[in-house]
């Protein structure tokens, strides 16, 4: 295989890599520390400080009401997340200030600033998706949340250790959901069912779940909530994931090429192109061949972490590919 199609495998995943490294280091470093250890007392007093903040919420907002906190409170968790990792996208593109942000936009030319009448659009459908499916999801699939016994809400929270091995497997079941199904979503007879999503081929931060009911559920909803639900996850790690998930699509839409954030040129990417860059991790884009557009242009040479404050688009240059594949 060629080399720069594995060095696209590392440099997508370089910080989940480091994360994982960080994380395993620290665990490491637990199992020799005493209990009187300085960083034990500190995972410790970050451990308490949750596990009050989760019983505050558990017995304030929802006065053990194991239904309503289960139903209602995951999606009002995924609604505040979605609105405050869009926030600023959305007022930078509406506003086109810091004019200084332009220098990261990856498809310079569009929607800087963007049409009021299509955010609006967006921002419609995207809270029907996060409101009214989602909760309807919930509703519906809380029996068999029940019978399984997954997203248990009382008792201790999940350890250190834990937490990274279920957010590990969540991250790699949610990839493996998302390609696939995203695969299928563009065969001829399911793009009807996507082609909503693909209305913005220069995408902002909202678009992440600007789609119809049905993508949403097979696309968004099913890849994300599969690890949580096969691991029995504790709901306030499935939170934790909602959060860490709503944040990152946002950013993977958002348009801005940002130094010391991943990149979301490969999205931005199959958002202008249609027919390359099916997932996030590349290592199943790079298995079935679906990378090699992007792989070989100059947006693929782009994709990694800048470190700079110079634009990857000065430190990379080029012409970005502008042509439905
Ligand atoms: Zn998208
Ligand atoms: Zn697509």
């Amino acid at each position: 295989m060629e080399y720069y199609r594995l060095k696209l495998i590392w440099d997508t995943n370089i910080t989940g890599i480091f994360l994982i490294f960080v994380s395993v280091l620290l665990q490491v470093w637990l199992l020799f520390c005493d209990d009187n250890s300085q960083t034990w007392l500190i995972m410790e007093s970050l451990r308490r400080a949750a596990q009050s903040t989760w019983e505050n919420i558990w017995i304030g907002m929802f006065a053990e009401n194991e239904f309503l906190i289960k139903t209602v409170g995951t999606v009002a968790v995924g609604l505040v997340c979605f609105l405050l990792a869009n926030f600023i996208f959305l007022l930078i593109d509406l506003t086109g200030y810091p004019s200084w942000i332009y220098k990261y936009k990856i498809q310079e030319d569009k929607n800087f600033p963007v049409e009021k009448r299509r955010a609006l659009d967006v921002f419609k459908t995207a809270l029907f998706n996060l409101v009214v499916i989602n909760l309807f999801f919930m509703v519906m699939s809380y029996p068999l949340l029940n019978w399984y016994g997954t997203f248990r809400c009382t008792g201790p929270l999940p350890s250190f250790g834990e937490l990274v091995v279920h957010f590990t497997v969540f991250r790699i079941l949610e990839e493996c959901g998302n390609y696939y199904g995203h695969r299928i979503l563009h065969m001829p007879q399911f793009y009807k069912y996507h082609k909503k999503h693909h209305e913005w081929t220069a995408p902002i931060g909202m678009v992440a779940v600007y789609c119809g009911p049905i993508e949403h559920f097979f696309g968004n909803i099913l890849p994300v909530s599969a690890g949580p639900f096969i691991m029995k996850s504790h709901l306030f790690v499935a939170w934790l994931w909602e959060l860490l998930v709503l944040t990152s699509v946002t950013i993977e839409h958002s348009g801005y090429h940002i130094p010391f954030l991943f990149s979301p040129e490969g999205h931005d990417f199959h958002h202008k192109t249609f027919t390359s860059w099916y997932g996030t991790m590349a290592f199943l884009d790079v298995l079935h061949g679906t990378d090699k557009p992007f792989s070989s242009s100059v947006q693929g040479r782009r994709q990694f972490v800048s470190c700079s404050l110079t634009p990857v688009k000065e430190s990379v240059p080029g012409e970005i590919c502008n042509k439905h594949l």
